[in-house]
């Protein structure tokens, strides 16, 4: 199948007399008609579904067809964005670990890798595109255990260059785990240029209607985590009977391990309903990602072309600096654009102001247009070096460009210009 139809069929086909539509499974609980099976189960999770703190069939369907538009072997849902990034790394490292990271990457994670996992034990190292791969290897330390990066990042823009950062993590013996969010896998698939494992904030363009946060971590099956850095996948895991994930799950040992050991404990799982709605934005996520892309390459050029704007970050734009890097990742650039109004943090509020249509919320990549203004919202915890890190200027602007008419659109933007 094609993304616009594994979108809709994935991860759930209806047999004879069953439901159209993904069904709620509303329980928490699962009968079995003996201890025995219940025995089963727990001693083989993939042999059934017993309790939905880790698991729930209408979650599951999703999950499948998450795995199945990123061509992975398997993935688990969470309750947010947030949880996907920390599941994605604690699965792998524990205290007195580190990982790489790109700076370039959304707030709230740099905020999680900066100060949290420190708290945890876990030292982020960043590495800047810009070095060498020679530099960058540098940077690995013993106990580096991934490198961590954004396929467009939230809210730099940057193109990641999934190939040569794979390349880096394999010669020194660890994962890339790439957040796909802004991409989506309809955009890009990041296990065919070599990432291990791929994670999504599901709020943004997956959901893309605003109506719930999720997020989710998804497994290619292709690392080999035998290679003597990863005990806790090849040892006997103590906390479940013992089990070796690599020698019993093989492929999937990943995938397993984070739902039966971190799933278990954290338990920070979405409902069935959560993933019912979210299964209705998956079904028409490959339309959708099409027009965000039409429209928000318009708003871009438009920007571009006008005397108020001091620049435009698209990436689909002829002027980007990873224009390159987009045609070689990328099948449209997403629908999120950040530009650099003439006069800094006032004129960018005076513009903020001046819309009528785009709204001004604390979120992208929702159905309608809207704009945040990063150095006073989300990364209003980040001090002036960490700003510039991410690359973020006072007087930017982020606009997620929406599915409405791109002339309204147009108009909009031109209007709230006008009045600076
Ligand atoms: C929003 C976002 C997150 C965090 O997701 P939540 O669902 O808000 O927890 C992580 N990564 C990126 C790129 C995001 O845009």
């Amino acid at each position: 199948m094609r993304d616009e139809t594994k979108c809709l069929h994935s991860g759930y086909t209806p047999k004879n007399g069953e439901p159209r539509v993904l069904p709620i499974v509303q329980s928490t609980t699962y009968v079995y008609d003996s201890a025995a099976e219940v025995a089963a189960v727990f001693d083989d999770p993939t042999k059934g579904i017993i309790y939905s703190r880790f698991c729930n069939p209408t979650v599951m369907a999703v999950e499948e067809k998450i795995a199945d538009l990123e061509g992975g072997v398997g993935a688990m849902c969470t309750t947010s964005g947030q949880a996907a990034s920390l599941l994605s790394i604690l699965n792998i490292c524990k205290v007195g670990d580190s990982i790489v990271s790109l700076p370039t990457i959304y707030g709230g994670t740099i905020n999680l890798f900066s100060f949290t996992l420190k708290k945890l034990g876990i030292e982020c190292i960043y590495v800047d595109s810009e070095s060498s791969d020679e530099e960058i290897k540098a940077a690995f330390k013993e106990n580096t255990k991934l490198v961590f990066g954004e396929t467009i990042a939230n809210p730099a823009l940057k193109v990641l260059d999934i190939e040569r950062f794979a390349n880096i993590a394999h010669q020194m013996g660890v994962p890339l785990i790439v957040d796909n969010t802004f991409a989506t896998p309809v955009l890009c698939k990041p296990f065919e240029y070599g990432a291990d494992i791929v994670i999504h904030s599901t709020t943004k363009y997956m959901d893309g209607h605003a109506v719930q946060v999720g997020g989710v971590i998804v497994d290619s099956g292709r690392f080999d985590w035998t290679n003597g850095k990863f005990p806790e996948l090849t040892e006997p895991d103590e906390s479940y009977h013992g089990v070796c994930y690599t020698e019993t799950y093989g492929k999937m040992a990943y995938i397993i391990k984070a739902r039966m050991q971190l799933m278990r404990d954290f338990g920070v799982y979405p409902a069935a309903h959560s993933a019912f709605l979210l299964n209705l934005g998956l079904e028409t996520l490959s339309v959708r990602m099409r027009q965000y892309c039409e429209n928000a390459q318009a708003v871009a050029e438009f920007l571009e072309g006008s005397d108020k704007v001091e620049s435009v970050i698209y990436p689909g734009l002829k002027s980007s600096p990873d224009y390159e890097l987009s045609k070689k990742y990328l099948k449209g650039c997403s629908g999120v654009i950040s530009f650099i109004i003439k006069g800094g943090r006032e004129a960018a509020a005076r513009f903020m102001d001046a819309l009528s249509l785009a709204s001004n919320e604390v979120h992208v990549a929702d159905i309608r247009t809207c704009v945040l203004h990063p150095a006073s919202e989300t990364h209003r915890q980040l001090t002036d070096e960490q700003l510039k890190a991410a690359g973020i200027d006072g007087g930017m602007i982020r606009l997620s460009v929406g599915l409405e008419n791109v002339e309204d659109i147009l108009e909009d933007v031109k209007k709230a210009l006008d009045s600076i």
